[in-house]
């Protein structure tokens, strides 16, 4: 099994333009980067997580293509020309763009600063496999200022995720090449740990940690 796909109708909640797009339906990987970014077999999958309108832009989950979240989340097509305007654009690949337009649509309708931050790491993710450092760095800061919003606003709904976000919040710093801040959020795990069978993630902190002290990224 590796990536497969579906065709699936969509009707865009901004400019209300009906038409088709890939969505994701399976995915296989094999290890994953220390930000989690998974090392995907077969076709990258990321950028068809989320859902584009080919009018005007819209970017989401397939989720806010619903009738709900197109009556409770008005968004116009003149917001997501504006997010286009924005100079950051012209400098990420378009794969990115996706995420980026989808977590300032997320910011602008007040969503869970958890996964504005989600949207933002995985837009940086696709730079990464563009190779476009500049950009990354760009999506990786926004990610980390969200997912501290969430830490400290204590938006994660599941609690289980607050050990790994800690270490992720700390990993995103040692590679943004912060290493004070590193070394602040990657101390701060183990006590955020509240199930044994959570090990693994203190036993990677300790691992980049260590990184974090001993060598130059
Ligand atoms: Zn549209």
């Amino acid at each position: 099994m590796v990536t497969s796909f579906k065709l699936s109708g969509f009707t865009c909640p901004a400019c209300g333009a009906i038409f088709e797009a890939r969505t994701v339906t399976s995915i296989t990987h094999q290890g994953q980067d220390s930000d989690f970014l998974p090392h995907y077999l077969g076709e990258n999958p990321l950028p068809f997580f989320l859902v584009q309108c080919p009018e005007c832009d819209f970017s989401g989950y397939p989720e806010d293509y619903s009738l709900e979240s197109r009556e409770n989340r008005k968004v116009s097509a003149a917001q997501i020309k504006k997010i286009l305007s924005l100079p950051i654009c012209k400098k990420m690949p378009e794969e990115a763009l996706k995420f980026f337009i989808a977590a300032k649509l997320y910011e602008e309708t007040g969503r869970n600063p958890y996964h504005i931050g989600n949207l933002y790491l995985r837009g940086s993710w696709c730079c990464r496999l563009r190779e476009n450092r500049k950009a990354e760095i760009e999506l990786q800061q926004l990610a980390v200022k969200y997912l501290k919003i969430a830490v400290e606003k204590s938006t994660i709904s599941n609690p289980d995720n607050l050990p790994v976000v800690t270490y992720l919040i700390g990993e995103l710093y040692r590679r943004l090449e912060d290493r004070k801040s590193a070394r602040e959020w990657f101390g701060a795990v183990e006590e955020v740990i509240i199930d044994p069978e959570q090990q693994w993630i203190l036993e990677l902190t300790q691992k980049q940690a260590e990184l974090n002290e001993h060598f130059i990224n």
